[in-house]
């Protein structure tokens, strides 16, 4: 066996939340004859697999996993016209910065989002008004179980709100995505966020670098920076019916929610938790809610697994007793 597969190996420095136990086994592949290798390993021993990119959306539980954690490595960046294929084991703002600096659009509102390409494509990540799904033309996966490589193509790919067929099925490893970019393409510059910023700068027609500036100016400011001791938004957004959102907005008139036009609404789990919650900025010990950011928990030292779940929960429960609705996390728990 070429692969070197390490033992109780502790997890958290492999994660941007750095919290968690140890893995039994873990195995950094670099190609597909590595993960082959890695997966025959966890099947001889009946340990279950964990993949894992750049672990900035996943929190590691205390007692750690007692399987194998397979840590993808793969890469390779390849162009064929506007398309651009990228291993899963590549940083996902690597293949963001690449393609802007060769004038390809579409994936430049994501800038600066961590993790890996794999990651990406399995979380559908999103930003300022974009979604991955948007540009992705075909994933290739191997499955674990047929023991077979195959390509989705995006119709596939069962995307949805950090959703996708990737997420659902864990026998699906991501090696590698294609995305499929333009030239020329209306820019998504409508968000609040993004329109204010070039209104500040008196830019009426920003270029794809101004966009992409624009986008890291507007994130470093509000995301905490260097991004650790946390796993970014910690809940997703969550959806009620029309109903529902009617009667929070009589209850709460400055609630912040997105219509999707299916008579259901996202409702901003952000705003649910600073302004009726009023959780921003509270502290557990290490365990927070980031100042500047209500959806973001952060690990400000030296925080346990337990503390941030408990955390987790605590809001969880509050929110939920103060508008009936339950947030779900966004956050991958191992
Ligand atoms: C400061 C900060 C800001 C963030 N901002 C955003 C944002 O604006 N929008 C957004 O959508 N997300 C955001 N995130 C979340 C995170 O960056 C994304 O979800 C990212 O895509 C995760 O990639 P990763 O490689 O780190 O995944 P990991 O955390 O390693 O894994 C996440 C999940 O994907 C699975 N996985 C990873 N790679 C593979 C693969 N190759 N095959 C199969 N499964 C795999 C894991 O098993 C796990 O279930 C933010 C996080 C941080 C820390």
């Amino acid at each position: 066996m070429n692969i070197h597969i390490e033992e109780n190996i502790k997890l958290a420095p492999f994660t941007t939340m750095r919290v968690g136990g140890n893995a039994r086994f873990f195995a950094r592949v670099n190609d597909v004859d590595d993960l082959n290798e890695a997966i025959i390993f966890a099947r001889e021993k009946s340990l279950q697999i964990f993949i894992l990119g750049g672990g900035s959306n996943t929190l590691v539980s205390g007692d750690g996993f007692s399987g194998l954690v397979i840590k993808i490595e793969i890469k390779g960046i390849a162009y064929k016209d506007n398309r651009v294929t990228a291993s899963a084991g590549e940083m996902w703002d690597d293949v963001v910065r690449d393609a802007v600096s060769r004038n390809l659009r579409g994936i430049e509102n994501l800038s600066i989002i961590p993790g890996t390409v794999g990651g990406a494509v399995v979380q559908n990540i999103g930003a300022y008004g974009v979604e991955a799904k948007e540009t992705i033309f075909s994933v290739e996966a191997f499955d674990i179980k047929k023991n077979e490589i195959k390509i989705f193509h995006r119709d596939e790919c069962e995307f949805g709100y950090r959703e996708s067929i990737f997420k659902k099925n864990k026998n699906l490893i991501v090696l590698s995505a294609t995305f499929e970019l333009a030239q020329h393409s209306t820019p998504h510059t409508d968000y609040e966020d993004v329109k204010k910023y070039f209104e500040d700068n008196e830019i009426s027609e920003p270029t794809l670098s101004q966009i992409r500036e624009a986008i890291v100016a507007i994130r470093t400011k509000k995301m905490p920076a260097p991004p650790v001791g946390t796993a970014g938004s910690f809940f997703k957004n969550p959806v009620v019916s029309a109903q529902k959102y009617n009667s929070l907005k009589n209850e709460f008139p400055e609630i912040k929610a997105y219509d999707q036009g299916d008579n259901t609404y996202k409702l901003s789990a952000a705003w649910l938790i600073d302004h009726v919650g009023k959780w921003r900025g509270t502290r557990r010990g290490d365990a927070g809610v980031h100042e500047k950011q209500a959806l973001i928990l952060v690990n400000y030292g030296n925080a346990s697994a337990e503390e941030m779940l408990s955390l987790a929960r605590e809001i969880k429960n509050d929110i939920k007793k103060k508008t009936g609705v339950m947030l779900e996390e966004e956050v991958v728990m191992m």
